[in-house]
């Protein structure tokens, strides 16, 4: 299983990263290697009923990394080019993350290898709660939380939501986070991650004694992170200046009115044909001048090929492992670049799901303005915690987020000691 895993890009990656800290940090072996592999690996087949009336057969996964803190939080995707070695990477991430931020979660992730965009909803519903019941056992309030992520929205939540609460014969809301408002979903949580990352882009922007009114930026993705971060970004009077997603990139160097380009992407499907801009190639777009580059859609996307040609200030990591450890060492030795890595950078959305789970439990809800302020003083501690750690071990952004998560599960583990 571990060369399985080692053979998957994106795990690859994740275990290189660890391999990196683990060094750094000096961990003994003992519980490195606890710390390196993941707890539970799990895949259901998923027979639907298609529109046409054919069945086909869909694989879904669900790894919970580690349970020693608490429940494992993850988010769940659907995308074709799913599979269980990239869920791996993602419930690893997930660990450092919730750790570096202080929630009481390990770090899980699921998927179904499927394309939404081709299947009507009927046949999302479907698949949806046919995975929900197949994991049912497997997950619950108190073990598995799952949430969105690339390609799954709040209504899918709802649908695994009803099919588990259903099993249970009970209303359990606090099993799934990034519901609906109506289903005791929080507020902010919607926007809580594109937020988070534009709030972080103002903290690297302070550090660097440059201005916020005016900075300029480029966003890759305008699904959920981009779409909000963009949003945000241009509230803080920021000019973002060219947007792509997979339909296309556009440019306008005066600033993409937000509001009107998230019309036209409900109305068209993309951003591409959006008339107060030109077209762009997209991998040219993410090598234009401008103060914050934010890719918010996939992982490796900046790789050793444009890492050297990247005209940006700060690197604001939305999505999940957008930068491979070739352009990370290219962007180190280049020392121009503020990086804001993935485990900070997108925290902003697991932290709100954890307010969400939390009033939940408490059967209790709290204002947006409450959510969002929580949440900012949540993400600067971490920010400001991050700097003084990275200056006390002369260490770089990312390593030192890494650190900070990989030593506090470390420390638990050392200290829960090994059964039996
Ligand atoms: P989403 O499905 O809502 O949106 C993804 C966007 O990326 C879409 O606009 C899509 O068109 C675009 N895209 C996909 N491939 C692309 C490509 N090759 N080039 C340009 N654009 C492309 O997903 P999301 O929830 O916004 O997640 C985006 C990233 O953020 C993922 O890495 C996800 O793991 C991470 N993330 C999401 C959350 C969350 O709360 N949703 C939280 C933390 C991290």
């Amino acid at each position: 299983m571990k060369e399985d895993l080692l053979q998957d890009p994106v795990f690859g990656m994740a275990a290189e990263q660890f391999d990196r800290v683990a060094d750094f940090l000096g961990l003994e072996q003992r519980v490195r290697e606890r710390c390196k592999w993941p707890k539970r690996l799990i895949t259901v087949s998923l027979p639907v009923t298609m529109d046409d009336g054919r069945t086909e057969v869909f694989f879904g996964y669900r790894v919970q990394h580690h349970l020693s803190r608490g429940p494992v939080k993850g988010g769940l995707r659907f995308h074709p080019s799913v599979k269980l070695g990239e869920v791996a990477a993602l419930a690893m991430w997930m660990n450092w993350k919730c750790a570096l931020m202080g929630l009481p979660y390990g770090g899980g992730k699921g998927g179904i290898a499927c394309d939404p965009r081709a299947m009507s909803m009927g046949e999302q519903e479907r698949l949806t709660r046919r995975f929900a019941q197949e994991i049912g056992q497997f997950i619950g309030p108190e073990v598995d939380v799952m949430a969105p992520d690339v390609g799954t929205t709040a209504q899918h939540m709802a649908w695994i939501l009803d099919t588990y609460s259903t099993r249970e014969g009970r209303f359990v809301p606090e099993v799934i986070t990034g519901k609906p408002v109506e289903l005791q979903g929080s507020e902010g949580r919607t926007q809580a991650t594109g937020h988070g990352v534009a709030f972080l882009a103002t903290r690297a922007l302070n550090k660097l004694g440059l201005p916020v009114l005016g900075a300029s930026a480029v966003v890759q993705g305008f699904g959920n992170v981009g779409s909000y971060a963009v949003e945000t970004m241009s509230g803080y009077g920021m000019h973002v200046r060219g947007v792509s997603d997979l339909s296309g990139a556009i440019w306008n160097k005066a600033g993409i009115d937000a509001l009107d380009l998230r019309a036209h992407v409900a109305k068209t499907g993309g951003v591409a044909g959006f008339p107060d801009a030109e077209a762009i190639d997209p991998d040219e777009m993410l090598e234009q001048e401008c103060d914050i580059l934010v890719p918010a859609a996939m992982e490796r996307v900046i790789t050793e090929k444009n890492a050297g040609n990247l005209k940006c200030r700060i690197l604001a990591e939305a999505a999940n492992g957008p930068t491979t450890p070739e352009a990370d060492s290219i962007i180190e030795e280049r020392g121009d670049i503020f990086l804001i890595p993935d485990v900070l950078c997108n925290a902003g959305g697991v932290t709100v799901s954890y307010f969400e789970w939390v009033q939940n439990l408490q059967r209790f809800s709290w204002t947006k303005l409450e959510v969002l302020a929580k949440l900012e003083t949540k993400l600067n501690e971490a920010f400001e915690n991050l700097m003084d750690f990275c200056e006390e071990r002369k260490c770089g952004h990312r390593l030192g987020a890494l650190a900070t998560g990989i030593d506090l599960v470390a420390r638990v583990k050392k200290t829960r000691g090994l059964f039996p």
